[in-house]
């Protein structure tokens, strides 16, 4: 597995508060035009000019959103920025900066937080972002991290989750649920270790499952892609709570229905063979999963021959009215009605 190769422990208490925030951040400089001012003041400066600004935050608890039994410091960070800069493309916006707030326990040493911010750096180098400001503090007990994402569009490009309408198809990015078989693998050689630490796991096939785990990338190419292909979604949100939630989430919004077909929902072949392995329905998995980062939207019919050629876009449904619910269409041609979590038939 990925190790953390910084193995010396600084306490830091040595550097203080001061210190460690010029430690960490003293190699994040600023490269967007939209970024007038950021570290070292008290509040960033941004200019967006005439554009619309968009934020979004979102909160990691050790404990909670991740275990550090076998997620890599560096992944941690690269993955904390993934996840919000995910929620800016979800808009149909550029993200520019982010600003990022610890609490850490002395449990942590300075090398580790060098860790968590190689994998911060790293993603803003690869995403075109600035760290522009942050917090740091202590915490009586784990890592918490918050990361706050700020971007831009013009208006009339802004996407929002409320305007899907009747016979719009229902499109996805990527393939679903491997995020969630990676998790299950390691969640499964964390116990293995727990009763043999000299085992050597061999997790080779693995690999896709756990780097979609420990390593999403967030899907900046999609707003990219869509503006060169001619095509506003009238609807779009990130699928990060399982395609389930986000279907429903998009639905009950637009005040529509929709049919989405089982067949179509697009599956790696290593997410098949591990849900095998592991006795889960692969559909189940997709739906309910999580942590995929990929963008679920919704496009006009007439749009359908522009992405249709597109490798990293399939249609899996199409929106109806309200009044027919909110759907999974199965291969046995049966209409089940959606849940969050889990199905239940639809009584007719
Ligand atoms: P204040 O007392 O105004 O909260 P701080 O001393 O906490 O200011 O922070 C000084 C500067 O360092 C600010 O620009 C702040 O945004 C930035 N900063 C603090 N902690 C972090 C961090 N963990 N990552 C990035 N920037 C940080
Ligand atoms: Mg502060």
């Amino acid at each position: 597995m990925i190790e953390d190769k910084n193995t010396s422990k600084t306490p830091i208490s040595e550097l203080g508060e001061f210190g460690l925030i010029n430690h960490l951040t003293k190699n994040l400089g600023i490269k967007q035009k939209t970024s007038d001012f950021g570290i070292g003041d008290d509040a960033a400066v941004l200019d967006f000019k005439n554009k619309k600004c968009v934020l979004t935050t979102d909160l990691l608890i050790e404990g909670v959103h991740f275990d550090l039994a076998y997620v890599p410091l560096k992944h941690l960070g690269y993955k904390a920025v993934m996840v919000n800069l995910s929620d800016v493309y979800a808009m149909n916006a550029t993200a520019s900066q982010i600003t990022v707030s610890i609490a850490v326990s002395n449990r942590f040493p300075l090398e580790a937080l060098e860790e968590l911010y190689a994998g911060i750096e790293t993603a803003a180098k690869i995403y075109n972002i600035d760290v522009v400001g942050g917090d740091t503090t202590s915490s009586t007990t784990g890592l918490i991290i918050s990361i706050t994402a700020i971007g831009h569009a013009n208006k009339e490009d802004l996407v929002y989750r409320n305007g899907a309408n009747e016979n719009d198809l229902l499109v996805v990015t990527g393939d679903l649920g491997a995020a969630y078989m990676g998790l299950q693998i390691l969640e499964r050689e964390k116990q293995v270790f727990e009763v043999n630490p000299n085992s050597q796991p061999d997790l080779d096939q693995y690999t896709y499952l756990i780097e979609r785990q420990l390593k999403p990338e967030a899907r900046k190419d999609i707003p990219e892609l869509l503006k060169a292909l001619d095509v506003k979604p009238t609807s779009m949100i990130d699928i990060s709570d399982g395609l389930s939630s986000e279907v429903i989430h998009l639905c009950t919004q637009s005040n529509v229905g929709v049919n989405l077909y089982e067949e179509k929902i697009p599956l790696d072949p290593a997410v098949i063979s591990v849900c095998e392995e592991f006795k889960l329905n692969s559909t189940t998995v997709a739906l309910n999963g999580g942590e995929d980062y990929e963008l679920l939207f919704t496009i006009k019919q007439e749009d359908y021959p522009k992405i249709k050629a597109n490798p990293n876009l399939t249609v899996i449904g199409h929106i109806t009215d309200k009044k027919s619910g909110i759907g999974l269409v199965t291969r046995a041609n049966e209409k089940i009605q959606l849940q969050a979590q889990g199905w239940n038939p639809i009584k007719e």
